[in-house]
């Protein structure tokens, strides 16, 4: 299973709000044919802006989730047998190179090394994709784009990108919105009005503030998202704060008592 999959031409236009110019560099990345590497914590909007560029593009999009296991044969391709034959399947990194597509391997870094030797020649001007099994050299189609993203925050040394990987792309520094960028983005998701949302921003803000000291990541968009959501379905605010901001956070029962405070002075 190599987790990816693909959207062609959504109907409808994703709905992405943008937090400064990351839709202009984007376009303009893509007209030069250059990489694009976004950095940047869970849940602050990366797959969902590339969703969004890859419709106003109009181009389909390929996305990969990266996991340990991810090899390069699971991005390129490999031979299977059906009814008795054996056949190449191109795998989702080859179609996007094929057919002009972007493909977007998502939390890169967890991807096993072999990866990263094949984006190499595909992120230089040569833009190729040498398939070592079928003896083919792929050049790419000139819409094919490649991003990839990766969350700079883990405090793993090993899962850094290297140099030589990281400075063949164009880079994307996506961090937590601010709060009159979060609050329409968050009701707008969830279906809970504007005043509602506002403390439930104001509570992140705070819990946000807490990284490297209690707390390893700051609590996502998504998670806000989660809240109001539950919210607008009825639920009480404190279950849903619980339920979607504090223990998805940490398993420390003191710092969740401490957290539990934190909600308490907000609200
Ligand atoms: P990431 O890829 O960074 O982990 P996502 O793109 O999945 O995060 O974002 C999580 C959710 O947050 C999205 O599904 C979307 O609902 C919402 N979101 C975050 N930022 C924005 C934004 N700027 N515009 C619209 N939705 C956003």
């Amino acid at each position: 299973m190599d987790g990816s999959h693909i959207t062609e031409g959504a109907a409808n236009a994703p709905f992405y709000r943008p937090q400064g110019a990351e839709c202009e560099i984007f376009a303009a990345a893509a007209a030069r044919r250059l990489p694009v590497l976004l950095k940047g914590p869970t849940g602050c909007g990366k797959t969902r802006f590339v969703a969004a560029m890859a419709h106003q593009l109009g181009r389909p999009l390929f996305t990969v989730a990266c996991h340990d296991d991810l090899s390069a044969s699971d991005l390129i391709g490999r031979w299977l047998l059906k009814g008795g034959e054996t056949v190449w399947v191109d795998g989702p990194l080859t179609r996007a190179v094929r057919e002009g597509a972007i493909c977007y391997l998502d939390e890169v870094v967890e991807a096993r090394k072999d990866v990263t030797v094949v984006l190499h020649p595909l992120t230089d001007d040569r833009r190729i994709l040498p398939i070592d099994r079928t003896g083919e050299e792929l050049e790419a189609h000139p819409d094919f784009l490649l991003v990839a993203s990766y969350n700079p925050g883990y405090q793993n040394i090993l899962k850094t990108l290297k140099p030589s990987t990281r400075q063949r792309f164009v880079a994307l520094e996506f961090g937590f919105p601010r709060p009159e960028h979060e609050i329409p983005v968050v009701a707008r998701e969830s279906g809970l009005p504007e005043d509602r949302v506002a403390p439930l921003v104001r509570l992140a803000g705070k819990l946000r503030a807490m990284k490297g000291q209690d707390l390893e990541e700051g609590v996502s968009t998504r998670l806000v998202i989660y809240c109001a959501s539950l919210i607008a379905g009825g639920m009480a605010t404190e279950a849903a704060i619980r339920a979607a901001m504090i223990e998805p956070l940490t398993d420390d029962p003191d710092v969740k008592a401490g957290l539990r405070d934190l909600v308490t002075a907000v609200f």
